[in-house]
């Protein structure tokens, strides 16, 4: 299908929906039937008094007979209801035979067919019914904080009040280089004239991006608490749902209202939502709207000429994805990388986060950043939060360090849930976690496991807990290896013992899939595939690789299959292997998770007779 720009579609529906409403009303015939009689037949039926009653304007008479009169003789037309022209040169007394016959004779105005005003509102009159319907709920979705004054196409972007629940940079922590790419956009609003005397140009587009809850939301809130400018905020997800040509209007009308407060910051929030690369295959349904609020957006940024002062600030998760249109100088040229926190920017963010919570002398913010590795900013106060609620239901004068390790497990593993388990389904659990530990506890290199428990929690019955002692960024083969070979412990643990296996080993086996065929595929790390990378990433666009593995010739794909099985088998064999030589620790573990539920990470260690691996520092 062709695109046409949304006004002009908008009449073609208009114009169709009036011809179909035309079509319909037309086959509906304006009068009633009648049987059409002569008028000697008419006569006849006087005398016989077979007529209840006529109307008559001029020389047109209609009226009822009592019977059901045929005519013509013969055929199937019949009907009481009656029509007939009286001529003009009769001269026949009608008046008088109709007294006489005793016929009801009144003055009601013979039927016409409809009125032209009557055609004409059942013609349109759904139509404009329902146009109407359409444009007020139009009206209603525009509506918000404006009310009845705000039309169609106006702008819902929320004009930031620096007064209310002020964020300030103070708020922010622990992602410094893009709060510093920030604070100086920030001071190039409040003093533009020292940037501009020595010709320093000024970005017109930043564009924030990282995963989600690393604070970019966060950081745009804060530009707007920091900078004495207005800023207008919006969340382009708000377009998606947007009516044709709606969307682009109110980009328009955006830019217009920034324009006119100049100086002025606009935020768009969640970009990818309407940015996403045009073209490809998922443009085929309804997506012309918001490639066209992208196209007015691309206008508007454009049509800059750098001198207004207003800068469009934009955060989105996935900038991966996002149409390279958007990345051209003049537009978002300025990209600010907002990474998931380090340990010391973990601490930072607790701190933010802590003021106002009392906490006992055994906390460690220290040691609370160190054991939160991979968790960004939305993560560490959730985790604050939950911390709190647990030490409020215990009663607790402040937080203690117990209520952060405790709020910190059912994070991350899930809370425990209160089961039925049979001793049978018990005793197979530790044993399938102990081979997850002791596996994960012999392999050199190996996150130290820090917890192993068999109390039921989320869909799993049991749950070995592996984290490392700092944040790690990159992964040698080996260290994949030991975390194959650990993950699949838990059913090497219940072949060695039980001699078979059971469905839950499920998605240990998913994780090993996974891990497998990111190292033959994405890592170059089987030889026989070598270094390429012939497998898309999790954000590859489709159009790169359209139908995932279809670029990869059938040769390669299977090449790819059979070094995963191998690595896979290689690594089970190990497993076993190894269970079968250390059996009597897995023993040791298993019985004493069966009498305990719960082992820490130092109690693991010891029972098992292995030595914890030194933290680094
Ligand atoms: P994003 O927009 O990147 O997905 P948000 O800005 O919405 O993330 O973050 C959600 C919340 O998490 C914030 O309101 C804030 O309370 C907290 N947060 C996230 N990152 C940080 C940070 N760097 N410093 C302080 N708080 C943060
Ligand atoms: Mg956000
Ligand atoms: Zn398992």
């Amino acid at each position: 299908m062709g695109r046409m720009p949304g006004g002009m579609r908008f009449w073609w529906i208009l114009l169709a929906l009036f011809a179909l409403n035309w079509f319909i009303v037309s086959q509906f015939p304006g009068e009633p039937e009648r049987l059409d009689v002569p008028y000697t037949l008419f006569r006849e039926q006087v005398t016989a008094g077979n007529v209840a009653e006529v109307t008559s304007r001029g020389d047109t008479i209609q009226g009822v007979f009592k019977r059901e009169v045929t005519y013509p003789q013969g055929s199937d037309s019949s009907d009481t209801e009656f029509a007939t022209e009286r001529p003009a040169f009769a001269d026949d007394e009608l008046m008088q035979l109709l007294i006489d016959r005793d016929v009801e004779v009144n003055a009601r105005p013979v039927e016409e067919g409809r009125s032209l005003l009557w055609t004409l509102l059942l013609s349109f009159g759904p139509v404009i019914l329902i146009v109407a319907l359409f444009v007020w709920l139009m009206r209603r979705a525009a509506g918000g904080a404006g009310g009845a004054l705000s039309g169609l196409g106006r702008s819902r972007a929320k004009r930031y009040d620096a007064t209310a629940q002020r964020v300030t940079f103070e708020d922010v922590a622990g992602i410094d280089e893009a709060e510093d790419e920030l604070v100086e956009i920030v001071d190039f609003l409040k003093n533009p004239d020292r940037y501009r005397r020595l010709g320093a140009g000024i970005p017109r587009g930043v564009l924030l991006s990282g995963p989600p809850g690393t604070g970019k939301t966060l950081l745009a809130r804060a530009v707007a608490g920091e900078a004495d400018v207005p800023f207008f905020s919006l969340s382009a997800s708000e377009f998606v749902e947007m009516i044709v040509g709606v969307g682009a209007s109110r980009v328009r009308d955006l830019f217009a209202q920034a324009k006119a407060a100049a100086p002025a910051i606009i935020f768009i929030d969640e970009l990818d939502a309407i940015g996403r690369a045009r073209g490809g295959s998922a443009s085929i349904g309804g997506n012309d709207e918001r490639e066209q609020t992208l196209n007015q957006i691309l206008t508007e940024m454009d049509g800059f000429s750098g001198s207004e002062g207003v800068i469009v600030l934009a955060a989105t998760n996935r900038a991966e994805i996002l149409d390279q249109a958007l990345l051209r100088p003049g537009r978002f040229d300025r990209r600010v990388v907002v990474n998931p926190p380090d340990r010391d920017g973990r601490a930072a963010i607790l701190r933010v986060h802590l003021r106002g919570v009392p906490l006992a002398d055994d906390v460690s913010v220290e040691q609370l950043a160190q054991s939160t590795p991979g968790m960004v900013g939305a993560d560490l106060r959730n985790l604050i939060n939950e911390a709190a609620l647990t030490a409020a239901r215990r009663e607790h004068e402040r937080v203690r360090a117990g209520d952060f390790t405790d709020a910190l497990e059912r994070i991350v593993l899930g809370a425990e849930r209160r089961i039925m388990i049979s001793p049978a389904e018990r005793e197979r659990t530790a044993y399938h976690e102990s081979g997850h530990a002791l596996l994960g506890m012999l392999q050199p290199g190996a996150d130290p496991v820090r917890k192993i428990s068999i109390v039921p929690r989320g869909r799993a019955l049991g749950v070995t807990f592996q984290a490392p002692d700092a944040d790690r960024y990159g992964y040698g083969a080996e260290y994949l290896r030991g975390r194959i070979i650990g993950a699949l412990g838990g059913r090497a643990a219940e072949r060695v013992v039980f001699g078979d296996i059971t469905t839950g080993a499920e998605s240990d086996l998913e994780q090993v899939t996974n891990i497998a065929r990111r190292m033959v595929g994405r890592w170059g790390m089987s030889e026989a595939v070598g270094p390429v990378s012939v497998l898309p990433g999790p954000d590859d666009q489709p159009m790169l690789f359209p139908g995932s593995p279809g670029t990869v010739s059938p040769r390669t794909q299977e090449l790819i299959d059979a070094e995963v099985r191998r690595i896979v088998e290689e690594c089970e064999d190990e497993a076993v292997r190894q269970l079968v030589e250390h059996r009597d620790r897995l023993e040791a573990l298993a019985r004493a998770l069966l009498e305990r539920e719960t082992l820490d990470e130092a109690d693991a260690y010891a029972v098992a007779g292995i030595t914890r691996p030194v933290a680094p520092g």
